[in-house]
């Protein structure tokens, strides 16, 4: 029997009358989609599927044909527009079957089925471009109308327990079967079509090891139907839920935060680099009470080592974490140092042993052996993932997973996939494909560049840059106000920022906004180390921040005025290259630091000499740091001249003043902007290229000298300037 809304405790009823009522039949089952991944407790990021069977006019002859669309390969449900759906003729789609069964050698994990995948799309209907999922015949062959199949954690848990069947039995009565575990694919359908044929009656099916499919001929009905499945399940857990004996009972205890952040500041970036060293990974810690309840617990070594149970949650995780067995009452960091580079010493012989155990003449050669989840007690969990989203998703499988464990050892015993079925997913041809048809990564994929100075000019310009080849981007400012504001126009253009449980730090997708004061130490150290929290580490940093103090009309600088400009344009890089040199090391990541200087530092002319000078210095400190951060560091100078588009160095009063000094007609009423355009003008022309000179030309030659493509140059000044011989360098 179907739950009422009111009886639902462990989902949340999300289906509106008047928002459904007014849309289309392929929009609703795009809002159905939407509501159903809108909670993580019916399925996980990217998890689970829907469809409808719907009458449609066939555009070839104005019949009115049978169209199954179905939630195609990739997007995540809660997110999914039309555009998400494949849509196939049910006629054809269903014609396969003949083609299918015409085989010699047929069934799960045959050629035939894998090659069924690249046949759905002779079935499309209206020229829809959207690939059909491996999923596909699991909602064609079944004969109801509407097909929900989601990753709830409550089915998994049952799924994934010693006695499925017979759960699944006392749980959900008559109303849902069980089928054993299979990977997906035509024959899988086929498989479930037959177990309805026995038994008409049934709503739904328990997939082993994955997760639960049911139908419903109204799309309504269907959505609820889900629900209280899930409803349900959860019930049931909870009813048998073992309290504080979960896990066995607790071993060790918590950290408080500001000790788990110290420990964690100072593993990350080594941990970082241990990881990385065949490709480089961004870092997620999430600590919670659930998570922190897994890892002190007991039986987390046991568990740990049973692995994740659905396909979804190991393709992410790995087939299981590393778990790192240290006391956080009576151990030392040094001991979890230890603990932890033999944790991953096993943990990578371990996984070459399974591949070799494993793998069939035509698998793809091995991949990266290194964990993505790291549990350690005291402290919580640590993801690694190719970027922020993907480290962010791989943590929130895991703790999905943790749920999962909980709920079935409360319930039976958790039992993971045997590891050949693990393997046979995870090296799967048709998965290898689709990693094979992914653009190539950018140039600063999987980096974290630090860009000090992005509230504004060039620093801006340079975020924006190097956000558009892949970056993470901390935006860092002495105004915290502007940083953000270049940090929420990245995130604007590239995705939504998420935060990071338990570090306080909001906002964490593709930019991050921090504040910095380079003349203060302990400023520029609490800043690099929420980096650390934020991503696990620091690649290239880019200094543009800088000051330029004018003299009063006789020339005259004041001494603080002068220590100021010293203190930003030259001592401030120091110490930035100083403290980012601790995590640099602790990473033993090649990176490059790029200083922003001067054209003017080359050139001795007067009235600003408090500027050139500082500026001088730090050409110099260019050439010192090479030296002394060689061979992890590459460091060199850009050396812009005149900029005077958008640049703070350029304010009203100092633009007026220039404009005045070299009698070029202006107009008070003008806009700063507007004036700026015709100083930059002016300047061109005492340029040999003549041209103006922009915010984006040292963008540009910020991030090529961060960029691979320089990486055999170190301690040298380029300048950016339309070319000025007076500064050339000798
Ligand atoms: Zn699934």
């Amino acid at each position: 029997m179907t739950l009422k809304p009111q009886d639902l405790k462990h989902v949340n009823y999300l289906w509106d009358d008047d928002t459904a009522d007014k849309l289309d039949p392929v929009e609703r089952l795009r809002y159905r989609s939407n509501i159903l991944g809108a909670d993580q407790r019916i399925t996980n990021t990217g998890g689970g599927n829907t469809s409808s069977k719907i009458k449609m006019t066939d555009p070839l002859n104005g019949d009115e044909v049978d169209v199954l669309w179905v939630k195609g390969s990739g997007g995540d449900l809660r997110t999914s527009t039309r555009a998400n759906f494949a849509s196939l003729y049910m006629d054809k789609f269903l014609s396969l079957e003949n083609i299918y069964n015409k085989a010699e050698v047929k069934g799960v994990k045959t050629e035939i089925e894998d090659s069924m995948v690249d046949m759905y799309r002779h079935t499309t209907f209206g020229l829809n471009p959207t690939a059909s999922s491996i999923d596909t015949p699991l909602h064609g062959l079944i004969p109801f109308r509407n097909v929900d199949h989601m990753h709830p954690v409550s089915v998994i848990a049952i799924a994934a327990s010693k006695d499925q069947e017979r759960l699944t039995q006392e749980v959900f009565e008559e109303e849902v079967g069980w089928v054993p575990w299979q990977r997906p694919g035509f024959d899988l359908g086929l498989v479930m079509r037959n177990k309805l044929k026995q038994d008409p009656d049934l709503k739904g099916l328990v997939m082993g090891q994955h997760g639960l499919i049911n139908w419903a001929d109204d799309d309504k009905s269907c959505y609820e139907l889900t629900l209280s499945l899930i409803e349900k399940a959860a019930h049931y857990i909870e009813k048998h839920d073992k309290g504080d004996k979960t896990f066995g009972g607790q071993k060790y205890k918590s950290l408080e935060e500001k000790t788990r952040n110290e420990i964690l500041i100072k593993l990350l970036p080594i941990l970082r680099g241990k990881v990385s060293q065949a490709n480089r990974f961004i870092g997620t810690i999430h600590v919670t009470e659930s998570v922190l309840q897994f890892v002190n617990s007991v039986d987390a070594p046991r568990l740990a080592e049973i692995g994740t149970s659905c396909p979804d949650h190991f393709l992410r995780t790995k087939i299981k974490p590393l778990y790192v067995d240290w006391d956080p009452q009576n151990e030392s960091v040094e001991a979890l140092l230890e603990k932890l580079e033999s944790g991953l010493v096993k943990y990578r012989s371990d996984y070459a042993a399974y591949y070799d155990a494993c793998k069939h003449p035509n698998s793809p050669t091995m991949r990266d052996p290194n964990p993505t989840v790291i549990l350690i007690p005291g402290l919580g969990l640590i993801a690694w993932g190719k970027n922020k989203s993907e480290s962010r998703v791989t943590a929130e499988f895991y703790s999905l997973a943790i749920e999962v464990m909980r709920a079935s050892e409360a319930i039976s015993e958790y039992q993971g996939l045997p590891r050949q079925e693990a393997f046979d997913i995870e090296y799967w041809l048709l998965e290898e494909a689709k990693l094979k048809r992914m653009p190539p990564e950018k140039e600063f994929a999987r980096s974290v560049v630090v860009v000090i100075g992005a509230g504004s000019g060039i620093g801006k310009a340079t975020a924006h840059r190097v956000a558009a080849e892949g970056a993470h981007v901390v935006c860092a400012d002495l105004s915290v106000e502007a940083a953000q504001q270049t940090a929420d126009e990245l995130i604007q253009k590239y995705g939504v920022g998420i935060g990071v449980a338990g570090t306080g730090i909001s906002g964490c997708g593709p930019a991050i906004a921090l504040s910095v004061d380079i003349t203060k130490r302990e400023s520029i150290k609490s800043m690099l180390e929420n980096v650390v929290l934020a991503y696990g580490g620091v690649d290239n940093i880019i200094i543009t921040a800088g000051i330029f103090v004018s003299p009063d009309k006789q020339g005259y600088i004041p001494d603080d005025k002068w220590a100021l400009t010293y203190a930003i344009n030259a001592t401030g890089p120091f110490l930035v290259a100083d403290e980012a040199k601790k995590i640099w090391q602790a990473q033993g990541l090649r990176t490059s630091l790029v200083i922003t200087t001067s054209a003017n530092a080359a050139v001795a002319k007067q009235g600003s000499f408090a500027y050139d000078t500082s500026k001088a210095a730090a050409n110099h400190l260019v050439r010192e740091l090479a030296i002394e951060l060689s061979p992890l560091v590459r460091v060199n100078g850009l050396a812009p001249a005149t900029v005077v588009e958008g640049s703070s160095m350029f304010p009203r009063d100092r633009v007026i003043s220039s404009l005045t000094k070299y009698n070029i007609p202006f107009d008070e009423s003008e806009s700063t902007e507007s004036l700026r355009d015709k100083l930059a003008v002016f300047y061109a022309q005492r340029t040999l290229t003549k041209s103006p000179i922009t915010l984006a030309d040292q963008a540009e030659m910020a991030y090529l000298l961060s960029s691979s493509k320089f990486s055999k140059t170190t301690g040298q000044i380029i300048s950016v300037d339309g070319g000025l011989h007076e500064a050339f360098l000798r």
